[in-house]
């Protein structure tokens, strides 16, 4: 068998992607910017597309930037945050630490350049309080980031009242909503968000094309130089065909928004309770404010990479965190932030769900897991140092 089951990574495309981007691909190769008939014809279709993907979010056309990822759109938001508060003489910003690394070095970056930066706590289930937030709030604060959902360990912010409380002390609100577009649903004027960060390829359009929701009243400038595209504020030829696949997988996403959900958390849950029963095992995050799709795990005395390599032999296409850190050998800063110990954060499982997995899947995960589990600890030098302070669980 083989399972998919790395979706916060990236997800396949959809049949309405592909069908979108295919006729596009052939027909709509005008630049938007000529202003002859097939440039025209180009103008037209990022209109509409501009207009759907603004009516999924609740925002008005002219509030929806097209970029090229969800890292641009994060740079972008924070970077443009910072220097209208600077102009202000307002050099705080508000975040957390289990942010994605575009997020986090992009702080980084402007901490070096003179800005000072809250990581508010996320305790031991990832969430941010709100006490917390408003406590750290200052007269010179003038930036708010915090992600809408994570994607290790999937929890999901009080993002409207974050977004309130925001508003009510006067300070610009960001969300990193890119594991959250296409499967919660978002409202930015309910939500109270002034910018917004998406990207396409995490809800089954292509990789390389994103989006910035900018509130109309918050005057960001451009991030990179170049022409006149995305009303003066974003340089570069759009990229028609990736733009309009992925406003036709939003538009899919967000009409099927409450059966996905309803069918993925039943996923979700039945995994995790299957995968609680390997002894020695946690599950990651909160438990009541998850996201549909993702379950994290982790299994003492084992290291999550070669969890990885077998299940990968198994068919089962998985995860130890964030595929950005999968390159390096160090745990998770997320798993490090809900304070969990260096050695458990090693032997961690994220499985990332989407509508295109089925329960004979959730199965086939549930009787590998266990099983490639025992095995590695029965080679494994710190679980044998284990059971020799405990009883063995496996006896
Ligand atoms: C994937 C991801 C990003 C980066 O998006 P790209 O389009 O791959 O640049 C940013 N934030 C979160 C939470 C993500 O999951």
């Amino acid at each position: 068998m083989f399972v998919y089951a790395d979706n916060a990574a990236t997800t396949a495309m959809s049949k309405a992607a592909i069908d979108a981007m295919t006729p596009a691909m052939h027909q709509l190769y005008g630049n938007p910017s000529s202003l002859h008939q097939k440039g025209r014809e180009a103008n037209y279709a990022l209109m509409d597309a501009r207009e759907t993907v603004a009516r999924c979010l609740n925002a008005q056309p002219r509030e929806i930037y097209f970029t090229g990822c969800g890292t641009e759109s994060d740079n972008w938001a924070i970077t443009e945050g910072a220097r209208l508060g600077a102009e202000q003489g307002k050099k705080h910003i508000i975040s957390d630490p289990i942010e994605h690394h575009a997020v986090l070095h992009t702080l980084a970056k402007l901490e070096k350049q003179g800005f000072e930066v809250t990581y508010l706590p996320v305790h031991e289930d990832g969430v941010v309080r709100l006490e917390d937030l408003a406590a750290a709030i200052r007269p010179d604060t003038c930036l708010v980031t915090i992600m809408f959902s994570n994607n290790e360990i999937g929890t999901v912010q009080p993002i409207r009242e974050i977004g309130a409380l925001c508003r009510e002390r006067g300070v610009l609100f960001h969300t990193d909503a890119v594991q959250a577009v296409g499967h919660l649903p978002i409202d930015v004027a309910a939500d109270n968000i002034d910018m917004l960060s998406l990207s396409g390829h995490k809800f089954h359009a292509p990789k390389g094309v994103g989006a910035l929701y900018c509130k109309k009243s918050v005057p960001i400038r451009n991030f990179i130089e170049g022409g006149a595209q995305e009303r003066g504020r974003r340089g570069g030829t759009e990229a028609i065909p990736a733009i309009l696949a992925m406003a036709a997988a939003m538009k899919d996403s967000c009409e099927h928004m409450e059966e996905n959900m309803a069918r993925v958390s039943a996923m979700r849950d039945k995994l995790i309770d299957g995968l609680s029963k390997i002894p020695r095992s946690r599950c990651n995050g909160s438990p009541d404010h998850r996201a549909p799709g993702l379950v994290s795990f982790c299994f003492e005395g084992i290291e999550g990479e070669s969890l990885l390599l077998r299940l990968d032999l198994a068919g089962i296409c998985a995860s130890s965190g964030s595929a950005c850190t999968s390159g390096s050998l160090d745990p998770s800063h997320v798993l490090l932030a809900l304070g969990m110990p260096h050695e458990i954060a090693h032997g961690s499982l994220r499985l990332s769900l989407s509508e295109y997995n089925t329960m004979e899947e959730v199965d086939y995960i549930l009787q590998q897991v266990p099983e490639v589990v025992r095995t590695l600890r029965q080679m494994s030098p710190v679980w044998s140092r284990m059971l020799e302070t405990m009883e063995d669980p496996y006896q």
